[in-house]
């Protein structure tokens, strides 16, 4: 039997379209899943080696020339889950084909450029899995809320990323844009067991609070990104991210799809098969 129980696509049931509402967001929630944690596990262990596959494919059409890419934006709060998702999902395909990059504070020389300039820099090349920790949305979330820069610059950055991204798309790598979404509630319980915990220490920063003090701010930067920047060709999902179980689900099953939706064909042998068999058995 199949442990396929998503009643409702993960594209479609997480897919943030015009009048999405955050604040209305269940961090709890299953959406379009309908079985429990350990059929949720089953299932992704099964998708994962689907993607390991396509993932396989996708490497090995970049290695014959073919221009297609996947890219995987991650986005979320301290603790939502980002790294987990690294861990756990793009951990089932070969390391060999991820391009992973984490964005943190500009350095000094990336603040000496325009700041898609360190994002343009890390699109994954043809063939390869592109996940960001992070990213260009930092330049519209932490730099809204924190006032880094006035409000025409950072207002004017929406229009800009929709291009940047529109862009991107037409040279041929899909864009997977992942919005992981924690509760105030759990998000309390991650930052206490990374205070209790001494092996979690190194993963906390007193800055989370006071991140975590201005969470108004950050949901309502949150709601705009996906107002102004879920567009067909890089539509937003947002992922409720309170289960993590579900999240990665939901995650491996976003990419999987992707990667499915490129339609990619095992590259031709570009020698002559019988040939080289011959040659082989005649070697003994
Ligand atoms: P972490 O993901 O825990 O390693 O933290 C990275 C930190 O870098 C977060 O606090 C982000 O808000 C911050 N960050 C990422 N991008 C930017 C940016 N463009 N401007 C300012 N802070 C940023
Ligand atoms: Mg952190």
């Amino acid at each position: 039997m199949s442990s396929d129980r998503w009643q409702t696509p993960a594209h479609e049931a997480l897919r943030a379209r015009p009048g999405f509402d955050l604040a209305g967001l269940d961090h709890d929630a299953t959406p379009g899943w309908e079985g429990d944690r350990d059929q949720g596990e089953e299932r992704m262990a099964e998708r994962g080696e689907d993607l390991l596959a396509l993932q396989e494919k996708l490497y090995a059409h970049g290695r014959t020339g073919g221009t297609r890419a996947v890219l995987l934006v991650l986005q979320g709060l301290d603790t939502a889950g980002k790294g987990g998702i690294v861990r756990h999902v793009v951990g089932m395909v070969d390391p060999q084909g991820v391009a992973l990059r984490s964005f943190g504070v500009p350095t000094p020389e990336e603040r000496e450029h325009d700041y898609l300039w360190r994002i343009r820099n890390a699109l994954p090349r043809p063939g390869y899995l592109g996940v960001f920790d992070r990213s260009h949305y930092e330049d519209v979330l932490v730099v809204r809320v924190e006032e880094i820069v006035p409000p025409d610059v950072w207002g004017a950055r929406y229009d800009e990323i929709n291009a940047f991204e529109a862009e991107v798309a037409a040279a041929g790598t899909a864009i997977v844009k992942v919005a992981l979404m924690v509760s105030p509630a759990e998000q309390a319980l991650r930052l206490r067991e990374r205070l209790e915990r001494p092996d979690k220490h190194w993963k906390y920063n007193p800055g989370d609070l006071d991140v975590r003090a201005r969470r108004p701010a950050y949901e309502e930067a949150y709601q705009a990104v996906l107002d102004r920047t879920s567009t067909d060709v890089a539509p937003w999902h947002v992922v409720p991210a309170d289960r993590k179980w579900y999240a990665r689900l939901a995650v491996t099953e976003l990419l999987a799809h992707t990667l499915e939706g490129l339609d990619l064909a095992w590259p031709p042998a570009d020698f002559d098969v019988a040939a080289e068999l011959a040659r082989l058995d005649a070697q003994g």
